[in-house]
């Protein structure tokens, strides 16, 4: 489904004063593969997040090749941080609604749909007529998901989605996902710097460090070895 074939990001940095060459990723080559989840684990620093934003096309490698077997908006990101892709100033309902409206839905299709989304995600109903400050942590990304079901992803990439969250939150969000996964059949990429928290959920996990997989297999083969 998705193929990355000797995908490398190195940063020359040039610009910097004083700066010098990041490998950031080097040299990757794996695949997903349709409805599992795939957890990517690694220190901070250790290329994670780079390695997802070539995925989802938000940067390009500076080697090797990626490719997708899908519609391009077929892959969907979660961020850490939900604040920075709200509008502070909208209603939930206008969030979780509004890459519908960007590919041309009718505003009131849009907002049925919202509301269904909300739904499967477990939002209480009454939330989509409030702003996101009233709104929790784990509701925050609760709706950045919704929001990236509206273009019936394939594949989920989501980037340290429960590092801000309580252990007890962090385990719902992981739980919602599986289920996700189960009812509709996509993928999810799923980054994360907590090794511990994984082994009863991916099916499959690697392991970055300095820009490299050190290790990739079934989840409880790697975890036993590492
Ligand atoms: P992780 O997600 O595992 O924390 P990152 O992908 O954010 O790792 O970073 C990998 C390495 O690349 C780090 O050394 C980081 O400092 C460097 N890096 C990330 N983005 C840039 C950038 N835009 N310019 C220069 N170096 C970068
Ligand atoms: P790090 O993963 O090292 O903490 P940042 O959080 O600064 O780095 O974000 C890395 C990249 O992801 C940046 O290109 C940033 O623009 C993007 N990004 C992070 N959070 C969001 C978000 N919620 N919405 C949109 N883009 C985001």
């Amino acid at each position: 489904m998705l193929s990355l074939n000797q995908v490398s990001k190195h940063y020359d940095n040039k610009k910097q004063r004083h700066g010098k060459p990041v490998r950031a990723v080097h040299e990757v080559t794996f695949e997903l593969r349709p409805n599992e989840i795939f957890a990517l684990i690694g220190e901070s620093g250790s290329g994670k997040s780079t390695l997802a934003e070539m995925i989802v096309g938000l940067q390009k490698p500076t080697a090797g090749s990626i490719s997708w077997s899908e519609r391009p908006s077929s892959v969907q990101m979660v961020f850490q941080n939900p604040d920075r892709s709200m509008n502070p100033y909208w209603k939930i309902k206008d969030i979780i609604a509004e890459p519908l409206i960007l590919s041309k839905h009718k505003k009131k299709a849009a907002l049925e749909q919202a509301s269904r989304l909300a739904e499967k995600v477990k939002l209480p109903r009454d939330i989509l007529d409030r702003y996101p400050t009233e709104c929790s942590g784990g509701q925050k990304q609760r709706i950045a998901i919704a929001r990236a079901l509206t273009m019936s992803p394939k594949l989920l990439v989501a980037d340290e989605i429960t590092s801000a969250l309580d252990p007890s939150i962090e385990a719902e969000i992981m739980q919602l996902l599986l289920s996700l996964k189960h009812a509709e059949g996509m993928s999810i990429l799923y980054i994360t710097h907590r090794i511990e928290t994984i082994t009863s959920f991916a099916d499959r996990v690697a392991v970055m460090r300095n820009g490299v997989i050190e290790a990739l297999g079934m989840t409880n083969d790697v975890l036993l070895h590492s």
